[in-house]
């Protein structure tokens, strides 16, 4: 157990960092001081961003403002980006303030790179995404308007590297795209609802789940 007072930093506010926000003020009790700084001001819930370019989901739906459910749980929340961090001093630095840690838990995902792929990407490229709210509102108004020209083709994939399991309501596809081992593209669908209803329920459980710190479920995979 910690003594009290250790400052645990965690850079993230998504999945990995409020989760590991909740499972270390559940594991040391209030003896430490948990602060999670993220550039995003909200949790998203990701796996709803394709029905927001169906148009079936606001994005505000999906999102849980962080400050007040981090707050309830007596941990502090700081909306900014970290741009340096500091090892030997125990330190990372916002544009304003430095934040001194005896543990740091860094959990910033991904950085997307539409470049290694040429032409790949909304921005610059011929191809739309469903990363971050707002490609997914740039999809959602691309799809709308091809729907309304009534004419071209429309084309659904992931780039190599990616897969993915998708609901489209009555049926659920998988696509692989594996950059090494052939066959190397592969595109599999089940029809039914069942993987609607599942998703539906996931949404609700995970959302309730940042908001109110539900326990976590594991299904022993
Ligand atoms: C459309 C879509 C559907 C998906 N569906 C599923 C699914 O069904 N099942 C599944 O398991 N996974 C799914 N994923 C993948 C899942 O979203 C990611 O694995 C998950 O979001 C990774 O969580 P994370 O906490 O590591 O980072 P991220 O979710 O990428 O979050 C990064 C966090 O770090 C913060 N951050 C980044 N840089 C800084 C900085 N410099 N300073 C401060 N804060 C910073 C951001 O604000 C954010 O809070 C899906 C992804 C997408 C895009």
């Amino acid at each position: 157990m910690p003594q009290a007072g250790t400052k645990i930093v965690i850079v993230g506010g998504s999945f990995g960092g409020v989760n590991a926000a909740y499972a270390l003020r559940r594991k040391l009790g209030r003896s430490a001081e948990i602060t999670v700084i993220a550039k995003d001001q909200e949790f998203l819930f990701t796996p709803s961003l394709p029905w927001v370019i169906m148009g079936w989901r606001d994005p505000a739906r999906i999102q849980v403002p962080l400050a007040e459910p981090l707050a309830r749980r007596g941990i502090r929340f700081v909306h900014a980006a970290v741009e340096e961090l500091d090892a030997a001093k125990g330190t990372v630095r916002t544009a304003n303030t430095r934040f001194p840690y005896d543990h740091l838990v860094i959990s910033a995902g991904a950085e997307l790179d539409y470049a290694a792929v040429p032409g790949l990407g909304p921005a610059g490229g011929f191809t739309r995404s469903t990363f971050t709210v707002s490609e997914a509102v740039g999809a959602r108004d691309a799809l709308a308007r091809a729907l309304a020209a009534e004419r071209g083709r429309i084309v659904i994939g992931a780039a190599p590297g990616v897969s993915c399991i998708a609901d489209a309501g009555d049926t659920a596809y998988y696509f692989s795209a594996d950059p090494f081992l052939p066959p190397r593209n592969k595109v599999a669908h089940k029809k039914g609802k069942w993987a609607h209803y599942l998703k539906l329920a996931f949404e609700k459980y995970y959302l309730a789940r940042i908001r109110h710190d539900w326990p976590s479920v594991h299904f022993g995979w």
